[in-house]
């Protein structure tokens, strides 16, 4: 079933656009399925969870796509290769501290809060460019790309809307060419709403229930 997922989701992705399997709360044999089928990368949402999956699987590319917290940040460097929610100085300033101690350089993306929604993380748009200027300036962090989720509640067809500002927010920042950024991703798009995601421009769509749970 996992494989069934896995594969059609493939087939309907346009070129270019990587699909990263959400893991949360799924065991590590679920995500081998995945694995197995096709998968190549891997979002976790929590560290602990990462640290278990990593023990029986390789081969593979881990996002970190959860909240981040201060007291995390150092497993988080060691055991991802990107962070996608990168919203606030604090925590990049921790993370570059932590990825310098191990001769690391680790791509971030910045969160976008694009509902602009309060008890919500993620930058909110008009404060992303400032955010990035900032987060550019870290010697061992390079600024890839922005994510968005959209707010929770919104119908399929809302979602472009926040997708599309997303998308003007990270072509207005590749046109700046700031130093210390290298942007190529943009996260955006879960299975309730890839398909606007992917026409909106998103290059990575992040799926947990259509690839882990029954159709
Ligand atoms: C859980 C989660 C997803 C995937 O959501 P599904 O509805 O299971 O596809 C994507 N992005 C983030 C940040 C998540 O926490």
């Amino acid at each position: 079933m996992i494989a069934e997922n896995v594969r059609r989701l493939l087939r309907e992705l346009p070129p270019g656009v990587r699909l990263l399997a959400v893991a949360k709360g799924h065991p590590p044999e679920a995500i081998a399925q995945a694995v197995a089928a096709g998968i190549s990368l891997i979002g976790e949402n929590y560290v602990q969870e990462a640290e278990r999956a990593r023990q029986t699987i390789s081969g593979v590319a881990w996002h970190f796509i959860g909240h981040l917290q201060k007291n995390k940040v150092r497993k988080a460097a060691a055991l991802f290769d990107m962070i996608e929610t990168v919203d606030s100085r604090e925590i990049a300033a921790e993370l570059d501290r932590r990825c310098a101690e191990l001769g690391k350089n680790m791509p971030v993306l910045i969160e976008v809060n694009s509902g602009r929604e309060p008890q919500k993380s993620g930058a909110m748009p008009e404060r992303v460019i400032e955010t990035v200027t900032e987060l550019a300036r870290f010697k061992h962090l390079t600024v890839s790309g922005l994510m968005t989720m959209g707010p929770r509640l919104a119908q399929p067809a809302e979602y472009h809307t926040y997708f599309a500002e997303t998308r003007r927010l990270f072509e207005h920042l590749c046109r700046l060419r700031l130093p210390g950024t290298d942007l190529r991703y943009l996260s955006m798009g879960m299975s309730d709403s890839y398909r606007a995601a992917l026409a909106e421009g998103a290059n990575i769509v992040r799926i947990g229930r259509l690839i882990f749970e029954d159709p």
